[in-house]
């Protein structure tokens, strides 16, 4: 009555495929880049080793230095601009202006650094880059 060999349907088997976009819309946001129902990291810069929901393993990618390289090319290239379009010279002295303008973008980076890595780990995940075992 039972047969020897076991049948796996072919569609559980494979893995189902998650858009580009929407994956790194996901990792951007700091959610699992494949389900998107819990968090990526675990700690501020620390991703998870593998989604507790869907099972997608995330602790063997590296993004390096792509995550602070994605924060410059934002804060310092779009803006750093603003720091000689706007004077805070003459609202303030001069070092009260340096520091607001260091404390603003120190806090832009701070901010931007875990969605530039949450992007690029989506990114590292959804395209299976050599090195990276999505398991
Ligand atoms: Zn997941």
């Amino acid at each position: 009555m039972e047969s020897g060999i076991l049948a796996v349907p072919l569609q559980t088997a494979m893995k189902t495929e998650i858009p580009l976009g929407l994956a790194a819309r996901r990792g951007l946001l700091g959610l699992c880049p494949s389900c998107g129902k819990t968090k990526l990291f675990a700690s501020y810069l620390k991703q998870v080793e593998a989604c507790p929901n869907c099972g997608a393993h995330f602790g063997r990618i590296r993004a390096d230095d792509a995550a602070p390289w994605g924060t410059i090319i934002v804060v310092g290239h779009i803006f750093m601009p603003l720091m000689f379009f706007i004077s805070l010279d003459a609202f303030m002295p001069f070092w009260a202006g340096v520091t607001v303008w260091a404390a603003l973008f120190a806090g832009l980076s701070l901010v931007l650094l875990p969605r530039s890595k949450g992007l690029f780990i989506a990114l590292l995940w959804s395209t299976r880059a050599p090195g990276v075992n999505n398991g």
